[in-house]
């Protein structure tokens, strides 16, 4: 497949694009009706589309640009879905039902530069952005797979790469799926989570409509967080202070995601730590038992708290006055983790 794909183009480009092949305005947006509300892509199925102007169109462009590769199916309905983008790199997201809700998870790079010490999917750095396009075709892909009756109900950007490490792909791409002409899912429904990039949070802030966000603390003093997470030079206090501001922009109360590690960032003083940062800020922190990648496991000899353990620290954390959500695992017998199944491929 090339990478001239309809689906990196804006609206006006697509009209611009149509209107110079000799085709009309309201072509242009049949084109754009059958690519998001339909899916297809294919201009053959494209049938109010005249012949010649499907014909003229394929020549240069195709419709999309990326390639279901492989999926897998966890016992408990999570689907882990590994996506062929045109220059034959992957990238994955997850398809993850829970009751009505259908959440998708998507990623915005093939890698990660940020290099947090239990993620696979930084472990060989970052090799390139995604483009707005690739960024939606996933939630295109994800949901052609969906049976019947079921539909996107909800989408986190926390797959495999920085979203804020990537907004000129990012905010078109979530305008896209926002856009009631496009994938039309509501603002409110989309979270993006970071590993705390200050400036670009203010300019994600400053997009429109407002979207949820989730910072990943992991720790909330400066020296265990730059073991953690060692490539962020920003400290605790200015990630909060972005989170706050996010805050009071958009009124969205902010999540912190704390990825917890056996004897690393579960004790008791990471516990009171925490409390002393967030005590004052309206948020909640969910507290995500690290699922083990072998590679790591033998690297850095991190390890998964156990289930008491987990309970303790999220105790502790509401007895100082926080709120706490714990994750459940989900799709554990499958390469839980997003950047795993990409790491098998490699
Ligand atoms: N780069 C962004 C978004 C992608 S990672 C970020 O770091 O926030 C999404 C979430 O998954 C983050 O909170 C991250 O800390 C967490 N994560 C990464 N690897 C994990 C693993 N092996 N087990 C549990 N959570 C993990
Ligand atoms: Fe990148 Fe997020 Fe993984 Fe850290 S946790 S390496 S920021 S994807």
């Amino acid at each position: 497949m090339s990478a001239n794909a309809l689906t990196d183009l804006s609206d006006a480009d697509l009209t611009d694009i149509v209107t110079g092949l000799g085709g009309k305005p309201f072509q242009a947006r049949q084109v754009s009706h059958w690519l998001w509300k339909h899916g297809i892509s294919d201009f053959e199925q494209m049938r109010n589309v005249p012949q010649a102007l499907r014909t003229a169109l394929a020549a240069k462009f195709s419709p999309h640009s990326t390639a279901l590769h492989k999926a897998e199916l966890a016992a408990d309905g999570t689907e882990k879905l590994l996506l062929k983008l045109h220059d034959n790199d992957n990238v994955e997201c997850v398809i993850i039902p829970d009751g009505e809700r259908t959440t998708l998870c998507i990623s915005t790079q093939v890698g990660c530069p940020v290099g947090c010490v239990f993620c696979a999917s930084g472990m060989f750095g970052v090799r390139r952005n995604l483009s707005a396009g690739e960024i939606v075709e996933q939630v295109l892909i994800a949901r052609a797979r969906l049976p019947e009756g079921r539909r996107l109900t909800n989408l986190v950007v926390m797959g495999m790469g920085e979203p804020m490490l990537n907004l000129d792909g990012l905010l078109p791409a979530l305008q896209r799926i926002h856009d009631p002409d496009g994938i039309n899912l509501g603002a409110r429904r989309i979270t993006v989570s970071t590993s705390g990039y200050p400036k670009q949070m203010e300019r994600f802030a400053e997009a429109d409509p407002s979207y949820n966000l989730a910072v990943s603390l992991h720790a909330a003093d400066d020296e265990l967080r730059k073991e953690l997470v060692p490539t962020v030079t920003s400290s605790v206090a200015e990630i909060v202070a972005a989170a706050d501001s996010y805050f009071a922009k958009k009124n969205r109360e902010v999540t912190f995601e704390v990825v917890l590690l056996a004897g690393k960032n579960d004790r008791r003083i990471d516990a009171n730590n925490m409390i002393g940062l967030l005590r004052d800020l309206p948020c909640t922190v969910n507290l995500i038992p690290w699922n083990p990648v072998d590679e790591i496991v033998q690297e850095h000899g991190l390890g998964r708290p156990s289930e008491a353990r987990v309970d303790a620290f999220a105790a502790l954390l509401r007895g100082g006055g926080i709120n706490v959500t714990v994750r459940r695992q989900r799709g554990a017998d499958r390469s839980a983790a997003c950047g795993q199944l990409r790491l098998q491929e490699l």
